[in-house]
């Protein structure tokens, strides 16, 4: 139900291609860099975002903070940046029509941090994390646009972004983890994953009790209220359904 189109060139062009193809979401991944201590998740949207955008933003930057333990910087500690750094990170997302964020989860300058983004198992977190939450915020499935920082500009094309510490470039890794992302979402099939209905206690409660000889179900007890007891005296070998 979901499709992933990488989106290449100037970033204004990527946009406007991504709004052409009436993409549901638009994500451009990058990671952060400063200093060996710097230690947040942040998610810039643009000066223009609409609400869908920025409550995705602080959703994103909540599961990574859950997830990696760190935490969430921006405006007032909410995990997004309305509009960018003084503006830088704005241009990246301002032309879209669609909800759009841009993605700081980790510091590469920070050696712990660079290690995750360097490791498979770090990848994966990511992916799973920016996956889930477009699954949350577009359940209707749809063209999901991706934009790697950095890489594939028309005028800049050995652009990488940041050093990682160890090794690699922050433009190299965000492409890795949108890989991942895009295997998990183009393979995501809503019926293996059943959320629990909205009052639906009645709905995961078993209403039976069966027995089963050699797999063959040779009896069923089907009125068995929640509030039922029921207790399997093993010692007697009988099984009591008691209507308290
Ligand atoms: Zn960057």
């Amino acid at each position: 139900m979901y499709q992933v189109k990488f989106y290449t060139g100037e970033y204004s062009v990527r946009q406007r291609a991504a709004n052409r193809d009436k993409c549901v979401a638009y994500v451009e991944q990058h990671f952060n860099a400063a200093t060996t201590t710097a230690n947040y998740v942040v998610v810039v949207t643009g000066a223009n975002a609409s609400e869908t955008s920025k409550t995705w933003g602080r959703s994103y930057a909540q599961r990574i903070s859950d997830v990696f333990k760190i935490p969430m910087a921006g405006t007032g500690r909410s995990g997004i940046l309305v509009g960018g750094w003084n503006g830088r990170g704005n241009a990246n997302l301002k032309y879209t029509d669609m909800p759009a964020i841009l993605l700081e989860p980790l510091f590469v300058s920070n050696p712990t941090q660079a290690e995750w983004v360097r490791s498979e198992e770090g990848q994966n977190k990511l992916a799973k994390v920016l996956a889930d939450s477009i699954i949350d915020f577009f359940p209707g499935g749809g063209l999901i646009a991706f934009s790697v920082g950095h890489k594939y500009k028309t005028r800049r094309p050995h652009d990488r972004g940041a050093a990682v510490y160890g090794g690699g470039t922050e433009a190299d890794y965000a492409e890795i983890v949108l890989e991942k992302a895009k295997n998990i979402l183009e393979t995501y099939d809503p019926a293996l994953h059943y959320d629990e209905p909205e009052n639906g206690d009645e709905e995961i409660y078993a209403h039976h009790i069966m027995v089963v000889k050699d797999n063959k179900e040779i009896w069923v007890h089907t009125d068995v209220d929640e509030d039922d007891e029921v207790m399997w005296d093993a010692e007697n070998r009988i099984l009591y359904i008691t209507t308290l």
